[in-house]
């Protein structure tokens, strides 16, 4: 058993958290950073890390595809609470056309850059490390980061194109693979080419990975995918990924 760290999880959207944080422990994983995706996410997200002090770590933020009418109040609270968190997200840009779904309207993209913008700044003011969701939409995502001068981010599930990739490496920032690494094409390439020195492991639970819902025990699929993929070993994997997780969220 290997000490891992789910560094995206939505704890506040697991149906049964006790149980999934015992197996959680008994499979190794050692810290869990909780991200959340709008107010309401955000205050129970809250309430988890206290439940369950020095292990369960949260972030606020609010997600590109839960932007509503009242975003104002969902950035007033990130605002107001990302001093308490280890980070602000999950926040980003998803551009990414759905099928039988029209494509992004210029308001909405538009917004959606108001409202990451926002968040980036609120990072930057408090101090904190951001996590990104980039779907569709990563060159922007990226640059947006960069020009607003951010120096500590992970770009989430990467599944862009490899020279966005590494302009993201380039940049310093870290790259987080799901459990998607065991068959999703671009995810796997984009896995293969993230140094180890880059990588970092979660799971994004509870999304279904080939129809079963996730949970952050599952991230020790991830670490399997990732070693499997890189041909190295899963302790290597896990050593590396967890000292990264940990300097990159100062965790104790
Ligand atoms: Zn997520």
């Amino acid at each position: 058993m290997y000490r891992v760290v789910d560094t995206h999880a939505h704890l506040s959207d697991l149906e049964d958290l006790r149980t999934a944080l015992e197996r959680a422990r008994g499979a190794g994983v050692c810290a869990i950073i909780a991200v959340s995706a709008n107010l309401k996410t955000g205050l129970r997200t809250l309430e988890i890390a206290e439940e369950y002090p020095g292990y369960v770590y949260p972030a606020v933020g609010l997600h590109p595809t839960e932007i509503g009418p009242d975003y104002h109040e969902d950035l007033m609270f990130v605002e107001a609470r990302a001093g308490d968190c280890v980070a602000v997200g999950e926040v980003g840009l998803d551009f990414w056309r759905r099928r039988g779904e029209p494509s992004k309207g210029e308001e909405e993209r538009r917004r959606q850059v108001y409202v990451y913008t926002k968040q980036l700044e609120i990072a930057k003011r408090r101090g904190k490390p951001v996590l990104v969701h980039s779907r569709g939409a990563w060159a922007l995502a990226h640059h947006l980061a960069v020009s607003m001068d951010i120096s500590k981010a992970i770009f989430h599930w990467f599944t862009g194109p490899l020279r966005v990739l590494r302009a993201v490496l380039d940049s310093g920032y870290l790259v987080s693979a799901t459990p998607a690494v065991e068959y999703s094409r671009a995810h796997r390439e984009a896995v293969r080419e993230v140094p180890l020195e880059q990588l970092v492991l979660e799971t994004d639970c509870p999304v279904a990975y080939r129809g079963t819902p996730s949970e952050p025990a599952d991230v020790v699929r991830t670490l399997r995918g990732v070693a499997e993929l890189k041909g190295v070993s899963e302790g290597e994997v896990a050593e590396v990924t967890t000292r990264n997780a940990r300097e990159f969220f100062d965790l104790p």
